[in-house]
């Protein structure tokens, strides 16, 4: 058996081994340590290699998922190595044969199909990337839907087209995996990149994969595709044959996604922008989650892919608002349909599983009701009086016509069913008489058996006496102790056979209770061989109507996301914005709709709304206000709405007019990238970087507090040449917030810029923000009142109001100087370079000429004309 174990574990060298034993998986060696480390589970010892305990560790068969699941989570591919044949053959080769094994499947990130597995609201891509001569192509699928993607990219647009995805797992040949200029992308997807030989990746040998894998003789019915993506899609298509040992699943024709189809938003502005997670990596809080009104799980898994890459042509665009608008209009519409879905399972997901043939029962049934579902979806929409739109019209026909398929699956199913077809009655009664004729002498037999019981107790004299079953035994007859004698009596041991004495009890058999298990056993043999073949006769239906069904769901799915997105405008008050081919900016009375729905959760204050028109002769907005106005929030708002308009839905505002973006950045809030060696100042400079390189005149672009991380001289610098960089190069819609308030002063030079300003009110000596964006400058930043807000001890906030007075009166370099002379902590650190003292020892300063005279001076005893000499005295003594 070991030989045969490291044979099979030399062909999967980079898995770890699953290797079935009876009702257990169990790992060996190397595996059986790492796996028990990480699912926290006994290791153990079996038997010696090269003189060596063979360490070892191993799972239950029946609920393996749960460990495979957290094995995958941690980064292992595991390969399942399945018993091939019953180990009563392997007996008949000889009594020491092995039985024959083989790995059926090795598990991966990105190959997941189980329902266990995956997350049910969430995709789970498979990413290819690869390089010819012509350039780059990137290929995704998801192999528990079927869906096929593929789009052109470049080195730069790398990391974006990956964060837009947001693969489980991404294959790279060798020969990438080591190319310095994408040394920066791999890194961020490092734990998820599985690395091939580069000739996996030969587009010739993909187109050859895809041609046999569709069937056809040319690619060209799909679309044109670059030879990069051929040799993306054909390595993807390759890697699914290779883990799934030849079996693909149906896969759907390959989709292309052509260049500037979507608008591109790099990793760190999703980042910034929380758009699928938050900062923290959660789902809650996030713009998707905010605004996921979805009710089935494909769903929300293509409201994500939605809101991941918001399209560009103002033409779709305008189709899935008109959906949107469609079902906002019909109330009546939108509550049925949506009750509809509530009901419809996963429908994609159990397909796969059958077209792969690792479906259940379960999984005919969700077919049955998922298309029952869509039946309904369709016959609801063609109810409707008024003429659909063009999107809804669509669905209503992908829906399609599955009756005949429904009607099938529901004569043939029972009403409870089991996970897996061997566990058997799945099959309704009335679907096969020749299996309703096996069951009936089954249970008749049953029935039979139970009968025996009273007739055996009475002619042994034993009421108590009961006719029990086990897996070793079979059926047999138990009394206690005390009255077995009674049966090896007399007449009785002719009838009753001794099989087994227990400590209270002893069990007998009898040659009729033989007869009747032998036909019990019989019959629900021969039950669950016919139902296993109709178990194949209806996956084989399914199959075959595999690509109008897969047709179908996808339909469920866009109605789903159209009818949530209306819903969302319904209770969110949502209007829909004109998105166009021009440039404009137009957003009336905006709100944040994540914020603006924490506040209502919480019951805060209403969102104030604010404008926004970055027109053209405006593009340029320099937005100056102290801390906590609400900055952040207006600059991010804007970005929010572009995004959720273009990706086709309603937006919070009163009214929005926005020229499709292409390309949308952002630069928000600071953060250490410590992992990559990245200060936080170094951060910043490269996002900002990326902008000034990328951003065209139909971007729009948010830069939160540009050059904060260093010398105030060097940020309002950086600052200002950024600001002058993106008014006469970039030429791109701007929103720009800073704490620099000396930036306002280009107003007067840049015609396209203009000032704004957070409102506040000051009240008794405290600051009331009113987030309102106004024209104009801010004056001051009110940062010492937010750090009262935040509880800076009491000395240290008045002491910080004392420098900021001083500091504020006049020539900066003098307030310093009198600062530092006023305390030895600042005087240590000003005469630093003569004079490395500690702190603690610095000698009190001399007193100035200047102090020496006035300490002079009584004011009481000067007339007005008197001071204003000795203060022109004063100063001359300043030399
Ligand atoms: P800082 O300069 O300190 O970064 P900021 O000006 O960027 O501050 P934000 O972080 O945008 O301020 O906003 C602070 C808080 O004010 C938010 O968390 C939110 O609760 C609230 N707020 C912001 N805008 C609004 C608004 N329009 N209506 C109601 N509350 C708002």
């Amino acid at each position: 058996m070991m030989a045969q174990y490291l044979e099979i574990k030399q062909a999967h060298p980079d898995c770890l081994l699953f290797y079935r034993m009876g009702d257990f998986y169990e790992m060996f060696f190397d595996d059986a340590v790492a796996a028990a480390q990480a699912l926290d589970i006994a290791l153990t010892k079996r038997g010696q290699h090269l003189g060596d305990d063979i360490p070892m560790c191993g799972v239950p068969a029946h609920s393996h998922e749960s460990y495979l699941l957290r094995l995958i989570r941690q980064g292992f591919r595991v390969a399942i190595c399945e018993q091939m044949e019953d180990p009563a053959e392997a007996k008949k080769r000889g009594a020491k044969s092995v039985v024959r094994r083989d790995v059926i499947r090795i598990v991966t990130p990105g190959t997941l199909t189980e329902d266990s597995l995956l997350d049910a609201r969430a995709s789970n891509w498979l990413a290819a990337v690869a390089e010819t001569a012509g350039g780059m192509g990137l290929a995704w699928l998801e192999l528990s839907t079927g869906e096929v993607a593929v789009a052109p990219i470049d080195r730069a647009g790398l990391g974006a087209a990956l964060g837009r995805l947001d693969p489980q797992e991404v294959l790279i040949p060798e020969r990438l995996a080591q190319h310095p200029d994408l040394f920066e992308v791999w890194g961020d997807w490092k734990s998820r990149l599985t690395i091939q030989p580069n000739p996996r990746f030969d587009s010739e040998n993909g187109r050859q994969r895809l041609l046999t894998l569709y069937g056809v003789g040319t690619l060209d019915a799909f679309g044109a595709f670059t030879r990069a993506e051929v040799a993306a899609a054909g390595a993807l298509v390759g890697y699914v044959e290779l883990t799934q040992k030849g079996r693909v699943p149906r896969l759907g024709t390959p989709r292309r996604v052509g260049p500037g189809a979507v608008m591109e938003i790099d990793a760190a502005t999703r980042r910034n922008l929380e758009l699928t997670r938050t900062m923290t990596g959660e789902r809650r809080g996030s713009l998707l989650a905010t605004i996921d009104r979805t009710v089935t799980g494909a769903g929300a898994r293509l409201l994500s892919v939605h809101l991941s890459a918001p399209l560009t042509d103002p033409g779709l665009i305008a189709r899935r608002l008109d959906m949107v608008e469609f079902a906002l209009g019909d109330e009546r519409l939108r509550g049925d349909v949506r009750a509809m879905l509530a009901r419809c399972p996963d429908l994609e997901r159990a397909l796969t599983r059958l077209t792969l043939g690792r479906g259940g029962p379960r999984d005919l049934a969700a077919v049955r009701d998922g298309l029952e579902r869509a039946g309904e979806v369709r016959t609801r929409l063609n109810t409707v009086a008024d003429p659909l739109p063009e999107g809804l019209a669509a669905i209503a026909r992908d829906l399609g016509e599955h009756s005949a398929l429904v009607m099938r699956l529901g004569e043939a199913l029972a009403a409870d069913l089991p996970l897996l077809a061997r566990d058997g009655g799945f099959i309704a009664p009335g679907f096969s008489p020749a299996l309703d004729e096996l069951r009936t002498l089954r249970d008749e037999s049953r029935r039979l058996i139970a009968g025996l019981q009273a007739k055996y107790a009475e002619a042994a004299g034993v009421p108590a006496l009961k006719i029990k079953h086990n897996n070793v035994l079979g059926y047999h007859i138990e009394v206690t102790a005390t009255h077995a004698d009674k049966l090896l009596s007399g007449r009785n041991r002719e009838l009753f056979m001794h099989r087994q004495t227990m400590a209270n009890a002893v069990r007998f058999g009898t040659v009729e209770l033989s007869d009747l298990e032998r036909r019990i056993s019989e019959a629900g043999d021969k039950a669950l061989a016919i139902e296993l073949g109709l178990f194949e006769t209806l996956v084989a239906e399914v199959v075959g109507a595999a690509e109008p069904i897969a047709v179908a769901a996808r339909a469920l799915a866009a109605a789903d996301v159209a009818l949530g997105l209306a819903e969302l405008a319904a209770e969110r008050g949502y209007c829909r914005p004109r998105v166009d081919g021009g440039t404009a900016f137009l957003i009336q009375g905006g709100r944040h709709p994540v914020v603006e729905a924490m506040l209502d959760a919480a019951h805060g204050g209403p969102f104030v709304a604010n404008d926004c028109d970055l027109a053209a002769d405006n593009r340029l907005w320099l937005l100056t206000g102290p801390n906590m106005a609400g900055k952040s929030t207006f600059l991010r708002q804007n970005a929010l709405i572009a995004v959720m308009a273009q990706m086709g839905s309603f937006v919070p505002a009163r009214a929005a007019h926005i020229g499709a973006v292409d390309r949308l950045f952002s630069r928000v809030g600071a953060a250490d990238d410590l992992a990559r060696g990245r200060s936080t100042f170094m951060v910043e400079m490269v996002e900002t970087a990326a902008i000034l390189n990328q951003a065209g005149p139909r971007a729009l672009v948010i830069l939160d507090e540009i050059g904060r991380g260093t010398a105030t001289f060097d940020g309002l610098s950086i600052a200002w040449a950024c600001v002058e960089n993106l008014h006469d190069v970039n030429r791109c819609r701007a929103l720009f917030a800073t704490h620099y308030h000396e930036l306002t002063m280009l107003a007067s030079k840049l015609p396209a810029l203009s000032c704004h300003t957070m409102r506040i009110k000051e009240w008794q000596g405290d600051v009331v923000f009113l987030h309102e964006v106004a024209a104009g400058a801010a004056d001051r930043s009110y940062g010492i009142h937010v750090a009262k807000l935040a509880g800076l001890p009491a000395p240290v906030v008045s002491r910080a109001e004392e420098v900021l007075k001083i500091l504020e009166s006049g020539d900066q370099n003098a307030a310093i100087h009198r600062l530092a002379e006023d305390l030895p902590l600042f005087s240590a650190a000003l005469k630093r370079p003569p004079a490395p003292a500690p702190v603690a020892a610095a000698a009190p300063a001399e007193p100035s000429p200047v102090e020496d005279a006035l300490r002079a001076v009584n004011p009481d005893d000067l007339t007005p004309r008197q001071a204003l000499e000795e203060l022109y005295r004063l100063r001359s003594l300043l030399g």
